[in-house]
């Protein structure tokens, strides 16, 4: 079965920037899985997917545009610290935090620290970077109709619910 719409995808992948640093390795855990053609992953990678199938191994360099955008200067806002998650020891410039907020939480990265205010960029820490995968394919199948009625995986590497 090749990648198209209504499929379910599971992949193991390594992520590298334009330096060939690796910032993400799948294989340190579980293969991620998503639904084809619902936005489960960045736009630029769910391209280079379709048409694939099981087995298949490649590696696909994507723009920021087609990753998380270029980053916005006027993503800068201070925020109380203890709305801030996540942090080891002392909160320090650069270090990347969890923000609580109503829609959940978001990664974001410090670029200020004080004792009771943060100054936080909530741009994506990955935006404005090219970024290449190095997929492996594991797994192609169809989608159920209430995967595809709520547009993600369920089971492994999916939601449990
Ligand atoms: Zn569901």
């Amino acid at each position: 079965m090749n990648i198209g719409p209504e499929t379910v995808v599971v992949f193991h992948y390594r992520l590298r920037d334009a330096a060939g640093t690796e910032l993400e390795n799948s294989r340190s855990s579980e293969p991620a899985a998503y639904l084809h053609g619902a936005g489960n992953i960045i736009p630029g990678l769910e391209r280079a997917m379709a048409g694939h199938a099981a087995g298949d191994v490649f590696s696909a360099t994507v723009s920021p545009a087609d990753a998380y955008g270029m980053p916005d200067p006027n993503k800068v806002q201070r925020v109380p610290v203890k709305h801030l998650v996540g942090a080891r020891g002392k909160l320090r410039p650069g270090m990347v935090v969890q923000l609580n907020t109503r829609e959940g939480r978001i990664p974001v990265t410090v670029t200020k620290a004080g004792r009771h205010t943060a100054d936080i960029d909530t741009n994506h820490p990955l935006a404005g970077q090219e970024l290449t995968f190095d997929v492996e394919i594991l797994e192609v199948r169809a989608a159920s109709p209430e995967e595809i009625a709520h547009r993600h995986v369920h089971g492994p590497g999916g939601h449990q619910h």
